[in-house]
């Protein structure tokens, strides 16, 4: 009898070097690639508008991928440890296969359907390809794993690699009834529209053309450049100085193995501060491998008793780009045209909500999660911990405090990325971009922006908060 498996695919929408296909294809005579759109995610506090478009696609796509080979997508709703046993059953499989994922969700899910899977006398089998290496691998010489990156990264760079593996030429798919490929609405887009101009074309296609487009040059100034906002002068890269390749990783759509292998063929400074950057992404998984009860809240137990100010007026002013601080609003805007930001600026807008603002944490990491094409709960989380200086890798507080205008006369000192964001700014002089509110009367009636008017006056004054965030922190260091 013809044997069969399953392939569960997640957040791994690819057939290029998918270890989990790889594996089912080999072992068996036929596989069923199976996605399962699953009411807790979609319903749930993680839906997003532009994912669930962005998803959509990468589903269309990988249908397509896999009819090319001569096979399908097959569709199915429900809880996934129904659905997979339901369908081993219908099927005959006797092996589930999936790409593990590291975020604290994903792994209690993971949990209920291997046991499922098992009481059914189904094999599961996770299989790695979500990350660079493997994120459960490294450990401190006294055998714990790690919370600060650099020790991390050095541990991981001798972890092993696996090989990278070429798409297969065919999948066999059995007779097997699924639902349509699902329309955004069924993914968690209902009621929550996508994003204006979508930053990343979603799709394994895309991913492609996009890394190797990012390998073929702009990688070369990424050491010099990643932070600058806008980029090389001249240049119309939507990323700036990065590659913009987080979204197809967040999906999968490109295998960061693959990508890494193919940064690593180049040499100089720029591949090589690229692949540290990819470290960082295993290294957050790492972290919620190990304390996924970090997710939300504090991974430093002396911060967990920071005290917050509600303020729903300076909240709102943040999430639609109108703070009267040019960087800041920049990102904001940039973020909810696009579901993308530029790191530096998730920096500055992550410190300003928390230490200008003084607001909690969560309400940023909610709202990006919301509009983000990568979003990702262990990146977004961890990240924000980062910035907010409660988490891992930690830095004494100061030391994680921006200043909006420094920040901005550092990183886009003719103001290339304000004035495309923030089009009000567009005529103001290069000398008063970082902070509009000291021109005089006529220089902003000469650059059409009169400041309380065409654009908001600063709604508060950074030196003053930061001594106030210096505050709190020193109080909830000291209780
Ligand atoms: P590049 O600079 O080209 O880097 C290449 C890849 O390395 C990225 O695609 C990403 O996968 C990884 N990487 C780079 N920087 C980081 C980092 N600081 N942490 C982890 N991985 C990193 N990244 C997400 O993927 N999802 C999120 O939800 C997310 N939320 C963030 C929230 C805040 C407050 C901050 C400060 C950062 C967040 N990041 C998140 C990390 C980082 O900003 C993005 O990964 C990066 O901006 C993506 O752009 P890029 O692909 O051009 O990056």
């Amino acid at each position: 009898m013809a044997s069969t498996e399953i392939v569960w695919f997640r957040r791994d929408l690819r057939v290029r070097d998918h270890p989990a296909l790889h594996g089912a294809v080999i072992d068996a005579d036929r596989v069923v690639p199976l996605f399962v759109v699953d009411p807790a995610i979609t319903g749930g506090a993680a839906a997003s508008g532009p994912r669930a478009h962005f998803l959509a696609a990468c589903l269309r796509e990988l249908d397509a991928a896999l009819r090319e080979r001569g096979g399908r997508l097959v569709v199915r709703h429900g809880d996934p440890a129904d659905v997979l046993v339901a369908l081993a059953e219908e099927t005959g499989a006797t092996a589930v296969r999936w790409t593990s994922d590291a975020s604290p969700f994903g792994r209690r899910r993971d949990q209920r359907v291997t046991t499922a899977l098992e009481d059914a006398g189904v094999r599961a089998v996770p299989s790695p390809g979500q990350y660079v290496a493997d994120p459960s691998e490294p450990r401190t010489g006294g055998g714990k794993p790690y919370t600060v990156f650099s020790p991390f990264s050095r541990a991981w760079e001798h972890l092993d690699r696996r090989r990278v593996l070429d798409a297969p030429s065919a999948v066999s798919v059995p007779q097997v009834a699924g639902e349509g490929l699902p329309a955004p609405d069924l993914l968690g887009a209902d009621g929550r529209p996508d994003v204006p101009e979508p930053f990343a074309e979603p799709g394994e296609e895309a991913g492609l053309r996009a890394a190797r487009s990012w390998l073929d040059g702009p990688i070369q100034d990424y050491d010099d450049l990643h932070d600058v906002l806008a980029g090389k002068h001249g240049s119309s890269r939507a990323a700036g100085g990065t590659s913009g390749l987080s979204p197809h990783l967040r999906w999968g759509t490109i295998s960061p193995r693959w990508l890494e292998a193919r940064a690593r063929k180049l040499s100089g400074a720029g591949p090589a501060a690229f692949v540290r950057q990819l470290a960082w992404r295993d290294f957050y998984a790492h972290v919620y491998l190990f304390h996924p009860e970090d997710r939300r809240r504090a991974h430093q137990p002396r911060f967990r008793e920071l005290t917050w100010e509600r303020d729903d007026e300076a909240l709102e002013a943040w999430k639609a780009g109108r703070t009267g601080y040019p960087l800041v609003d920049a990102g904001m805007r940039q973020l909810a045209a696009t579901g993308w930001m530029h790191n530096r600026a998730r920096l500055v807008v992550g410190s300003f909500l928390t230490k200008d603002l003084h607001v909690d944490w969560t309400a940023g990491e909610r709202h990006f999660s919301a509009l983000l094409q990568d979003g990702e709960p262990t990146q977004n989380d961890g990240n924000w911990q980062w910035v907010t200086s409660i988490g891992v890798d930690p830095k004494p507080y100061f030391q994680r405090m921006f200043n909006p205008t420094r920040q901005l006369v550092r990183f886009d000192p003719q103001g290339r990325y304000v004035r495309r964001w923030v089009p009000e700014l567009a005529h103001v002089p290069d000398e008063r971009i970082a902070e509009p509110w000291k021109m005089d009367r006529d220089e902003q009636r000469a650059a059409a922006c009169v400041i309380g008017q065409d654009y908001p006056a600063p709604i508060v004054e950074h030196a003053a908060e930061r001594e106030r965030a210096a505050a709190r922190y020193r109080s909830a260091a000291e209780a």
